[in-house]
């Protein structure tokens, strides 16, 4: 499989499964330079404009391995994260597995760019980088058109849906949320949508958000939207403390 590493945040029971690999390329991405989970370090992100490139993972699991290390964990909700767990062609069978052993949520996180089966998979997460067509081909090498497509193909045919975004101070800004806000009220209102804060890392030209701009555009998506949440790297985990399972 594409798993390389699995942690366990026991208070809140949550299983998140790391997945290598993926089809966007994104100028900003954190996995370039972290390639673990970033709440085992409580200064991971400050750390991260002044980190080193990070080797790439070199040993990944089985699926026999992911559950086998992950049995009796008795998480209540199981999130497939990224890079790009889509593309691993063993998730299916690996979500199928887990679905019937640990009865948990069932989360993927995800780009959008593409769809595959969903069968046991409870709830998307969309995790757009741009509205705008050109500084969406601009930040992940890749136009949105796919993508927005397949938001709205998934929400037709009944999938539990979220939406974010992240705001990144001189490409993804207020009228970018904002057309990204109407665009997601266009199929639902009710779709719970994120605006989080981009956090700078090395070579790639834009400063962190503030918790400000963050809110800034939040309120702005709310115009549009009934549910508007943020979140901000000034944000400390506080009870939130993962641990490694491998
Ligand atoms: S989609 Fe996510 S994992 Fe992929 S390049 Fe962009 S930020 Fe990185």
């Amino acid at each position: 499989m594409n798993v390389y590493h699995i942690t366990y945040e026991p208070s809140f029971r949550i299983l998140d499964l790391h997945f290598w690999g993926c089809n966007l390329h994104c100028l900003g991405c954190y996995k370039n330079f972290e390639i673990h989970d970033l709440g085992l370090n409580e200064n991971a992100v400050e750390q991260l404009s002044h980190a080193a490139p990070a080797e790439p993972p070199t040993h990944f699991f089985t699926l026999a391995e992911v559950l086998h290390k992950t049995q009796g964990l008795d998480p209540k909700y199981t999130i497939f994260m990224g890079q790009e767990a889509i593309m691993d062609p063993e998730l299916p069978a690996l979500a199928a597995s887990l679905h019937e052993r640990d009865h948990s949520q069932q989360i993927l996180l995800t780009n959008g760019l593409k769809v595959g089966d969903l069968k046991d998979i409870d709830e998307v997460v969309f995790s757009f980088k741009t509205y705008f067509k050109a500084a969406h081909k601009r930040y992940t090498g890749q136009t949105n058109e796919t993508i927005m497509t397949n938001f709205k193909h998934i929400f037709d045919n009944g999938k539990k849906l979220q939406a974010e975004i992240a705001y990144i101070p001189g490409i993804v800004e207020e009228p970018d949320i904002k057309q990204l806000a109407k665009f997601i009220a266009g199929i639902d209102k009710n779709i719970l949508f994120r605006v989080t804060s981009y956090f700078a890392v090395p070579k790639a030209p834009w400063h962190s958000a503030t918790r400000e701009q963050v809110e800034n555009a939040a309120r702005m998506a709310k115009l549009y939207l009934n549910n508007v949440t943020t979140v901000t790297s000034e944000e400390k985990s506080g009870q939130w403390k993962p641990v490694v399972v491998s």
